[in-house]
């Protein structure tokens, strides 16, 4: 990977690290000035508060993806400086280029992705197969 390439990668990494920073700090916000526990009044009964605990549980799960995903970046950066950013972690073949243009801060080879997310299908039983 030349220099150019990987400075590109790297600012546009940082691009989306500051995306991702801001839409996390911006939902913080929401979720800290109670909007919809004030939407929906003082007298919420307890229909309401299944739906506030919902809707915190989105937001939870919604942080924990932005979480997740800035740590893939930060991985990613550090991988751009030790120069296996293009390296797949698990098989050590390079990672596609039209691969990492997809997915910027990917660890992992098509073949491996393929082969990790097939796994996990089989290890989480997918609610329709009952
Ligand atoms: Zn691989």
């Amino acid at each position: 990977m030349n220099n150019m390439v990987s400075h590109r990668v790297r600012s546009m990494l940082f691009e989306k690290r500051e995306t991702i920073l801001k839409s996390a700090k911006d939902g913080m916000k929401t979720m800290l000035s109670g909007d919809v526990r004030e939407i929906l009044g003082p007298g919420f009964d307890e229909c309401d508060m299944a739906v506030i605990s919902q809707i915190e549980d989105m937001q939870n799960t919604l942080f924990g993806k932005q979480a997740y995903m800035i740590k893939s970046i930060d991985e990613a950066l550090r991988r751009l400086n030790n120069g296996t950013y293009n390296i797949c972690d698990e098989c050590d073949e390079k990672i596609g280029e039209a691969r990492l243009k997809a997915v910027p801060f990917t660890r992992y080879c098509r073949n491996c992705q393929e082969h990790y997310e097939a796994l996990r299908r089989m290890a989480t039983p997918s609610r329709h197969a009952l």
